[in-house]
């Protein structure tokens, strides 16, 4: 497992006030150096080979994961990227800190934009590192089809994450810091957004519109019932 710690993060005022949906720019800027004084922005990865492939997963390095978009996204596929990305738990420690809850939703909105930046900094490391134009990701509980159970098996095919990263396993399986998100990323000629299969609605992290032809593409049931609906850390 390796440890990427060169990421570098910019939040331009303009741009964080729109994510937001929220103008006081003295006050986005506070939480902005806020953020951005106390983050440490840090992930793991390895490249990882496929065993083999089964009617509903992947055996990765003998560890079988179940999910039939997984194995449909990896048919021809060889080599992945296992990863987990944090940016610690200052963040969260500084937001219980203010009294006003207002404060505290804008200080954790921004702290998802900041993983979003450091997966993208990930990402082109990875296409640039070897060579692939184009990567996509799925993480555990992003879909019902690769539910957050497969989440331990994310982390022992990574290695010791808690020793390397300092980032661990609740009992729920969701990620502690909270601010971290983990999942495989793959090669593509053709990018995948787990969006594309989720039907939830009024998801501002949405990436890619839903996509009923992919749903039966997938071979999964046309739409995810009420309940189903993902569950990870932040979304992905
Ligand atoms: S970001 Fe939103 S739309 Fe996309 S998979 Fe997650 S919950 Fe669904």
């Amino acid at each position: 497992m390796e440890i990427f710690n060169t990421i570098q993060v910019t939040l331009e005022l303009s741009r964080v006030q729109k994510r937001l949906h929220f103008e006081d720019p003295d006050r986005v800027q506070h939480l902005i150096d806020t953020a951005l004084s106390c983050i440490v922005p840090r992930a793991a990865f390895r490249d990882v080979y496929s065993d083999s492939k089964q009617d509903m997963g992947v055996v990765l390095e003998g560890i079988e994961f179940q999910s039939t978009v997984l194995r449909k996204n990896l048919e021809n596929i060889g080599r992945v990227f296992p990863f987990v990305i944090t940016i610690g738990d200052s963040l969260e420690q500084q937001a219980a800190e203010y009294e006003d809850l207002l404060d505290r939703y804008l200080l954790d909105k921004i702290g998802d934009l900041i993983l979003i930046q450091a997966r993208r900094q990930l990402q082109n490391h990875l296409q640039q590192r070897y060579g692939f134009k184009k990567l996509s990701s799925m993480s555990p509980g992003s879909l019902p089809d690769w539910p957050l159970q497969e989440q331990e098996k994310l982390f022992s095919l990574l290695g010791d994450v808690q020793g390397k990263l300092g980032v661990g396993l609740n009992e729920s399986l969701l990620m502690l810091p909270r601010k971290s998100v983990s999942g495989l990323y793959f090669p593509t000629e053709v990018s995948f957004f787990s969006c594309q299969l989720c039907p939830r609605q009024n998801c501002e992290e949405r990436k890619a519109a839903f996509d009923e032809s992919k749903v039966k593409e997938y071979g999964l049931p046309e739409r995810s019932r009420p309940g189903s609906e993902p569950k990870s850390n932040v979304p992905v």
